[in-house]
């Protein structure tokens, strides 16, 4: 008897299989199909970027910049979105270790002690690494934090917001647009007219004195 029911199953089996089998063909070209326009449509966006010529720019616009008497060819009163890429070691020869420590190692100064808290005299401050124009005297206000504190930079695109999560709490540090060098952070606690503090580190400073 059971027997007899297994060689009866048996064929159902065989057909269940073989439509197993036409059913996985079909889904398998699918697929193939499905793959083969994925790949047409990638290729082809991946032309076009390589077409754009906004890609081109910013390879071309990097400074190359050897030694300190090089910076004087760049502006450092418009920064037109060129970048200054240097390595390690460059930067650890050009800079102070305390210069190195806050502007390539995101530290920060202790409060009081930074040349520029406490300097009230008229004129510019740019970034110690680059020489790239950043605040001016005029946007300068007493915060009392014990760091130099301005309510804007000279303009925007001259600094670059970044999340820092460091501190286990939500910050936004502030960089130098074209060297990426730290520079300390942002907070809206600060005066009108723009209800924001850039509080910086003097070490990450240079200050110009107007003539
Ligand atoms: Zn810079």
């Amino acid at each position: 008897m059971a027997d007899d029911l297994i060689s009866f199953a048996r064929p159902r089996v065989i057909i269940m299989k073989v439509k197993i089998s036409a059913l996985t063909a079909i889904i398998s070209a699918f697929a193939l199909l499905t793959f083969a326009f994925g790949c047409g449509n990638s290729s082809a966006s991946s032309t076009n970027e390589s077409t754009l010529p906004a890609a081109t720019p910013e390879k071309t616009n990097i400074v190359a910049q050897k030694t300190d008497s090089k910076m004087d060819a760049v502006s450092n009163d418009e920064y037109k979105g060129e970048k200054i890429v240097k390595t390690e070691a460059e930067w650890r020869k050009q800079l102070t270790p305390e210069q190195f420590y806050i502007l390539r190692k995101e530290g920060t100064e202790q409060p009081y002690t930074g040349e520029y808290n406490d300097n009230h005299e008229t004129g510019d401050y740019h970034c110690a690494a680059c020489g790239l124009k950043l605040f001016s005297s005029k946007t300068k206000f007493e915060s009392g934090t014990g760091w130099p504190s301005f309510y804007q930079p000279i303009a925007a695109k001259n600094v670059t917001e970044h999340v820092d999560k460091s501190l286990g709490e939500m910050r936004t540090e502030i960089e130098c647009s074209r060297c990426g060098s730290h520079l300390g952070h942002v907070f809206d606690d600060g005066p009108q007219p723009t209800g924001l503090r850039y509080c910086m580190n003097s070490v990450a400073l240079k200050f110009e004195k107007a003539k």
